[in-house]
């Protein structure tokens, strides 16, 4: 027996078929029925499909192919099996792309909940100790500051010991934690922070042209709010209500026609008194 040898030319019988590969493409696309026979293609030894022309307009460039195969020695051809499939010139709708991907800023609507991944790289975990303050020791674990070894090393450790903090030293920890900004279970990463700052650069930075015709940057304006954490060095919030940035992250390269030093609202001019003519005489 030969093993991966494959004929060239179509099986003769398989080939021959096409009245019965019409007969069944017909009964499938009913009620438009198949269109003309559009060729035969070899699948394998004794496997041929009939491709018949997909008459449905919603399917421009499709074609009905019903497989037909024959048994070795077999003198009769059988029907394998019919599908619509797609030609060369079909019309196809796009790609599937996950919505994760197809998301844009400002696709955010009211009531809407965009989940974000549990290995966001944009997040980092967040800690306040106060996770590792309350697990329980593990037997075998040296109290920190305490050398191995010692009398206190050597005590035995209870396995599954409540924890070392007390509840009320717990509360406080937490509300430490929380004031400075430590009691959220992720904070920003390091990506999250240069992403954020390069959307931030790109929109009020130095290089757009409001920033270029400015006449001072935002660096010296009296309606920048400072960030906290490091991004303070490099950006703020402009709380000016006629500026463009009001309420936005703006670099400190920034800059605005509405800086608070650049110009100054010019003193009103105080006209001078009227002068009343009591010697002339209006003529009537
Ligand atoms: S008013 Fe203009 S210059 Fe001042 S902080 Fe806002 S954007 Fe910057």
């Amino acid at each position: 027996m030969r093993v991966g040898t494959r004929s060239r030319t179509p099986d003769r019988l398989c080939a021959e078929a096409v009245e019965l590969a019409r007969e069944v493409a017909e009964e499938v696309a009913a009620p438009r029925g198949a269109g003309p026979h559009l060729g035969v293609v070899q699948e394998g030894d004794r496997l041929v499909t009939h491709r018949f022309e997909c008459l449905d307009p919603g399917y421009r460039g499709w074609y009905w192919g019903v497989t037909v195969a024959r048994a070795s020695r077999a003198r009769y051809v059988t029907v394998d099996e019919v599908a619509l499939l797609p030609g060369p010139d079909a019309l196809l709708a796009p790609e599937w792309v996950p919505w994760s991907e197809r998301l844009r800023a400002g696709d955010m609507g009211p009531g809407d909940l965009l989940p974000v991944e549990a290995d966001d790289p944009r997040l980092a975990p967040g800690t306040s100790g106060l996770d590792e303050a309350l697990a329980p020791p593990v037997p075998g674990d040296t109290p920190a500051g305490e050398p191995a070894g010692g009398d206190t090393a050597e005590a035995p450790v209870t396995e599954g010991a409540p924890p070392v903090v007390e509840p009320a030293e717990r509360a406080r920890i937490e509300a430490v934690a929380r004031e400075i900004g430590f009691g959220r279970p992720r904070v920003l990463s390091r990506l999250g922070l240069e992403e954020a700052a390069d959307r931030w650069q790109e929109t009020f930075g130095p290089d757009t042209p409001m920033a270029q015709a400015a006449p001072a940057s935002c660096a010296g304006c009296g309606f920048l709010i400072p960030l906290a954490g490091s991004l303070r060095q490099a950006f703020g919030v402009c709380a000016n209500e006629y500026s463009p940035a009001d309420g936005r992250v703006v670099s400190l390269d920034y800059g605005c026609g509405a800086h608070s030093e650049a110009a100054r609202m010019p003193a009103p001019i105080t006209p001078p008194p009227p002068v009343i003519d009591h010697l002339g005489v209006d003529p009537l």
